[in-house]
């Protein structure tokens, strides 16, 4: 096992751990490349994926400062609002979500992540696409109100996805060395680990835990929304916040050390073509794992692509990712039904 170099700040338990990691043998097979999954959508039941993760730092950083309520921001539907909800439910916490929905005066049906949002008892902001661009504003504004209240709120941007959030998958590629040591024939043979990259934090999490720990791996993102340039942006600015903040002896370059798998955005954020709805029901059909349509979905629909033209681009050996994201089907149903 490697040493590190860094004392990870504190961090309060509310994920299940390790996640497990499974092959898929019958992709595997198909595909022509040993496909392994890393289960990070079995974190918890209705606290499940990725998100989790991050916040068990930025939580226990919220607690430090005696917060009595979280405030964030999403999609109408984000996984990260959710399980921001059920954290603030399992803490005793208040919580309020700024939710984006195109009109924000006719909110989206009670279902899916919103509907555990409700029960969790988090109180829900419906705001405009154009008034989601200055979140950060809105949000701190909602904070400054708060606390002259006399409340105390604590922010957490988009996704979690701060320097602070990205230890979680600093941690979790902990967990990957491991699984690779016991699973994967040892940790000295080469593997590429991917997952979705959509606010960017996960993806910053594992390239700076791979240099950590020197793992021997290619780590890459999908983007599912934006392009590129923007993740190069985003992943760039979080992973060289977090070498400053945490001290971190390793060197990160962010015109090498960010690879994106781009051209699998397809019809949009949070929108399904039938290939990608097509893979998640043979995903679900043929190993019994379901991924999601706004995130997995869309990665492993371009992991598959990717495989399809070259199965050895990725080498012999892949880890994908499952960051989660299953309530997200429910509003989709019809959608799904359709491929079915
Ligand atoms: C948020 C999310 C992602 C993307 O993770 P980032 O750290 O925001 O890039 C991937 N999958 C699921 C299911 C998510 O909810």
């Amino acid at each position: 096992m490697t040493t590190c170099s860094l004392s990870f700040p504190p961090q309060i338990n509310l994920a299940s751990l390790p996640t497990p990691m499974q092959p898929l043998r019958r992709l595997s097979q198909k595909l022509g490349v040993e496909l392994y999954i890393k289960r990070d959508d079995l974190t918890g039941a209705a606290l499940s994926g990725n998100k989790i993760r991050k916040l068990e730092f930025i939580l226990a950083e919220a607690l430090g400062q005696k917060a009595d309520m979280l405030i964030t921001c999403g999609g109408a539907q984000s996984n990260h609002c959710r399980a921001t909800a059920i954290a603030c439910a399992m803490l005793g916490l208040n919580c309020r979500l700024l939710l984006r929905t195109p009109d924000p005066s006719n909110p989206p049906p009670v279902e899916g992540n919103i509907l555990l949002d409700r029960m969790a008892g988090a109180e829900i902001v419906w705001i405009s696409p154009d008034e989601y661009l200055k979140r950060d504003e809105l949000m701190a504004q909602e904070a400054a109100a708060l606390q002259a209240d006399g409340r105390k709120p604590f922010v957490i941007p988009e996704g979690a996805s701060t320097s602070l959030g990205a230890l979680g998958y600093v941690r979790a590629t902990e967990e990957l060395v491991n699984d690779i040591t016991n699973n994967l024939g040892g940790a000295r043979q080469p593997c590429t680990i991917i997952c979705a990259a959509g606010s960017g934090g996960t993806t910053s999490g594992l390239i700076l835990g791979a240099k950590i720990f020197d793992v021997n791996a290619r780590v890459a993102g999908v983007n599912i929304c934006d392009d590129r340039d923007y993740f190069v942006r985003a992943i760039g600015d979080i992973c060289e916040q977090a070498v400053a903040d945490f001290n971190l002896d390793i060197e990160f370059d962010r015109h090498q050390d960010i690879d994106i798998i781009d051209g699998y955005v397809g019809r949009g954020y949070a929108l399904s073509r039938t290939e990608e709805l097509q893979l998640i029901k043979e995903v679900a059909q043929t190993e019994g794992i379901f991924l999601d349509p706004v995130y997995t979905g869309k990665a492993f629909y371009g992991v598959v692509e990717e495989l399809k033209r070259d199965p050895k681009c990725f080498g012999e050996r892949v880890i994908f990712i499952h960051t989660g994201g299953i309530f997200g089907l429910f509003p989709k149903a019809q959608e799904m039904v359709g491929v079915l």
